[in-house]
């Protein structure tokens, strides 16, 4: 018995391909693993040491992805990818963007002062268009690789539900009644920009083995 799990170990080592993903939320990690395919081990920030503050400088998403995962790459040579979202709403003039995780206050990160901003902004506002947008960078045996994800839907007039995270309950995505915060998580999943992106990434990385 020792044997065999020992010789099923080794197999799996073998073959694994390591991947870094660029963050330390085991949420995410968990989740992400779930959906590769077998031969893909992620890991995250935290299991390879890396505690530093990763630069997220640039203007756009993709931007910020690309640095956060060439960050990785150079300093630690090893395969890993990088995502980074934002909510992008059409009468805000693609607000709040990049700037979605602290939108109402640069030092803290507070998920229902941003909801407050966008409702306040966008008070009187009939066009209540916005979409998610999610990028992944990816560099693999040194080079770059980018995957996108985009759900289109509207920002209601006031929050609704208690799922997810985010602005989740002020934004539902189109062909839908329900906001994201009313959603089950894999219903949410099969339409959210994240799950577009990643499984962008996972067909990529079927391909690739072959
Ligand atoms: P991150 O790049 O995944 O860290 O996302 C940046 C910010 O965008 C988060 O802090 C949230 O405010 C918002 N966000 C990202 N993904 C979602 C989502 O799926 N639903 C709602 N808000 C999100």
């Amino acid at each position: 018995m020792t044997v065999y799990l020992w010789v099923r170990t080794l197999e799996t080592e073998i073959f694994k391909m390591t991947i870094v993903f660029a963050t330390h939320n085991q949420n995410k990690i968990a989740e992400i693993q779930e959906l590769m395919p077998e031969y893909i081990l992620i890991k995250s920030l935290t299991d390879i040491g890396c505690h530093n503050d990763i630069p997220e400088t640039a203007d756009t998403l993709a931007g910020n992805a690309k640095l956060k995962s060439e960050y990785i790459f150079k300093h630690y040579k090893i395969n890993c990818f990088a995502d980074d979202t934002g909510l992008e709403i059409e009468a805000l003039n693609g607000e709040p963007g990049i700037k979605s995780a602290r939108y109402a206050s640069e030092t803290e990160r507070s998920d229902e002062r941003n909801m407050e901003k966008v409702l306040r902004k966008l008070s009187g506002i009939t066009n209540r268009k916005a979409q998610f947008r999610t990028v992944i960078s990816l560099y693999l045996d040194g080079i770059a690789y980018v995957f996108e994800g985009i759900c289109e839907g509207t920002i209601t007039e006031v929050k609704s539900g208690a799922k997810g995270f985010g602005y989740d309950p002020i934004f539902i995505p189109a062909g839908h009644t329900k906001t994201f915060a009313e959603m089950t998580m894999a219903e949410k999943n099969a339409i959210s920009h994240r799950g577009k992106a990643v499984a962008g990434l996972i067909n990529f990385l079927n391909n690739y083995k072959v």
